[in-house]
């Protein structure tokens, strides 16, 4: 087992994630099987109780794990299947250790942070770096592991400890240590500052780890006497400081890494035997779709009606599962966001202005989504906006609390019942047409909802989301909720046209809704964005997407397909006609290209 690890110094939040997962990336492509793990210093166990504004989205595992959302990148850029195990925090460390100090493991000795700590650590890489995480249970090559934060932080000292030692655990050839770093450039020169990295390199040092490879995130490209400069300073060899600039879009991140020679450096530094990537085709399809995002001309608008909207962060997953499926249809992504509060009524009384503003740009869009979320604040509105998608025809998908905002909504204005209501908002609504699970443990937060991969079933042979899953009976999906639609009122929707179209293995739990004879009205109870990749975009939004572009129609009459003879699982257009429906057509790069 070869470790990589990846560590960041200066600031954080910049793009050391996507840079451990172009890591892994490229490994995978050489024939290796790649792992990753994500190390959070903080003390929380795991994600699930952090507030989006804080952290950003939740992410969530298939075994349920609620996780950083760093998690996501990986699972999207290696395309495999993390766990639990997967995302380190300093919390779940300690309680580990304390568990075993109240069974008496330690035998009376004074439990400290070295060795115990740190050997728990260890022991947790060791475990976790070999459990498989593709389909065919094989043990990985490697682990890329990335640890949050910045070289110094307080919160971090025990796993730089952990991994001085670690070092000598597995021997000098089968780990080594990366730095990310970000080189600014002050307005005032615009030359580009290489102290503050210089800084980091000599704190990691101290505590015990040297650099094998700087990568220098900078605005724009250092020129060579820049990096000369890194690499005396810094003590790493010029040809592993690499620089990495502000780009377009992530796509060509592992591009640029590749073309930096990481391949030899890997192969040089931890004795692997690699020399390129083994498919061109892998360069090419990441090539692809980086020239596709960017030669994007024609547009389409998706409103996302959200309540975290300052924050993008917050919905990362969703704007990737928009953005893959904006990608299939060679389309340049509109995304507008729209506060729900702003959509109701009391805005417009106390601010006019956002009141109108977010009606005007939920009106402007071709497709409007309503994701998931918690709390009362903005339900209103997303049923409001609910009402508009339905009664104006405009491509609508709602996801989680999007889809039980829809139920709500029809209850209420086709229904005619109307005080109907979640009981999340309000118990003592007459029409409870959403109800708390019986699973849901209202004294505990953290871990306490219907969470990861649970079956959904088609109940009905036609239906539009189940062409775009591919005609499948039966689909796996991520759940995070607490609330689920009242099942006594299925048929009283069902008579009035909204039909309850995948439901779970037992037939009692509603998970994806559909209005036919609307262009485009899906809603699911799961949330499919957690599964997208850039070239495997999530279905219901493909839906969404194709339906906002007027293409869905299309699509389905000519089979919904999805090209067998293109490797990556891209979507064909018809050779039966000159009209393209939706395309991974040629951007300009191919294979020789590279
Ligand atoms: N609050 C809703 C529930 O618990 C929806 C959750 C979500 O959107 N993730 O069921």
């Amino acid at each position: 087992m070869k470790y990589i690890l990846v560590t960041g110094g200066v600031i954080s939040g910049i793009g050391k994630g996507v840079i451990a997962s172009s890591i892994g990336t490229i490994l995978k492509s050489c024939g290796l099987r790649v792992t990753s793990i994500k190390i959070d210093p903080y003390l929380n166990i795991d994600a699930g109780t952090f507030s989006p504004y804080e952290h950003g989205e939740v992410f969530v595992l298939d075994d349920g794990a609620e996780v950083d959302l760093d998690l996501g990148n990986y699972e999207r850029f290696l395309d495999v299947t993390l766990h639990r195990d997967n995302n380190i925090t300093t919390g779940k460390i300690y309680k580990h250790v304390i568990e075993r100090e109240r069974r008496g493991d330690y035998l009376g000795k004074t439990v400290q942070v070295v060795p115990h700590i740190t050997d728990a650590i260890q022991d947790w890489i060791e475990r976790v770096a070999k459990i498989s995480v593709d389909d065919d249970d094989a043990e990985p090559h490697v682990c890329v592991i990335e640890l949050g934060g910045t070289v110094g932080d307080i919160e971090g000292m025990p796993f730089f400890e952990a991994f001085r030692q670690f070092q000598f655990r597995v021997g000098q050839d089968n780990f080594c240590c990366l730095l990310v770093s970000l080189v600014p450039q002050p307005l005032s020169t615009g030359e580009h500052k290489t102290k503050p990295t210089q800084h980091s390199v000599r704190q990691l040092r101290g505590l015990g780890l040297s650099a094998d490879m700087i990568i220098c995130r900078s605005q724009s490209k250092m020129d060579d006497d820049v990096k000369l400069k890194v690499s005396n300073f810094c003590h790493v060899d010029l040809e592993n400081v690499i620089n990495i600039q502000d780009c377009p879009s992530i796509y060509r991140v592992p591009l640029l890494l590749q073309q930096a020679g990481l391949v030899s450096f890997f192969a040089r530094r931890l004795k692997l035997q690699i020399s390129s990537p083994k498919s061109r085709t892998f360069l090419y399809k990441w090539r692809d779709l980086a020239n596709r995002y960017d030669r994007a001309v024609e547009e389409v608008s998706i409103a996302i009606v959200g309540k975290y909207t300052k924050l993008e962060d917050a919905y990362i997953s969703l704007i990737k599962a928009v953005r893959h499926a904006a990608l299939a249809l060679n389309r340049k992504l509109n995304l507008v966001w729209v506060e729900a509060e702003s959509l109701e009524p009391v805005s417009q009384k106390k601010d006019p202005a956002s009141y109108h503003g977010a009606w005007k740009a939920l009106c402007s869009a071709n497709g409007i989504l309503v994701p998931g979320g918690f709390g009362s604040r903005g339900i209103e509105g997303k049923v409001l906006a609910v009402n508009y998608a339905r009664t104006s025809k405009t491509p609508f998908l709602g996801i989680c609390l999007g889809f039980q905002a829809a139920v709500i909504e029809f209850a209420r204005n086709v229904l005619n019942w109307e005080d109907a209501h979640s009981t999340e908002f309000n118990p003592d609504a007459s029409k409870k047409v959403v109800i708390e699970m019986p699973e849901h443990n209202p004294g505990q937060m953290g871990g306490t909802m219907r969470l990861g991969k649970r079956r959904t079933v088609f109940t009905e042979e036609t239906g539009v989301l189940r062409k775009l899953y591919g005609n499948k009976d039966e689909i796996d999906e991520r759940h995070r909720h607490r609330y689920e639609v009242n099942p006594i009122f299925v048929d009283a929707f069902s008579k009035n046209g909204m039909k309850f179209v995948g439901r779970d293995v037992e037939g009692k739990r509603m998970e994806i809704l559909e209005l036919p004879g609307h262009p485009y009205f899906a809603a699911v109870q799961y949330h499919p964005e957690f599964l997208t990749r850039p070239l495997k975009p999530s279905p219901p939004f493909l839906g969404l997407l194709l339906a906002s572009c007027n293409k869905l129609q299309l699509f389905i009459e000519r089979g919904c397909r999805i090209s067998p003879s293109h490797e990556f699982g891209s979507i064909a257009q018809s050779d039966s006609d000159d009209e393209e429906v939706i395309a991974y057509t040629h951007s300009g790069a191919t294979e020789d290209d590279m």
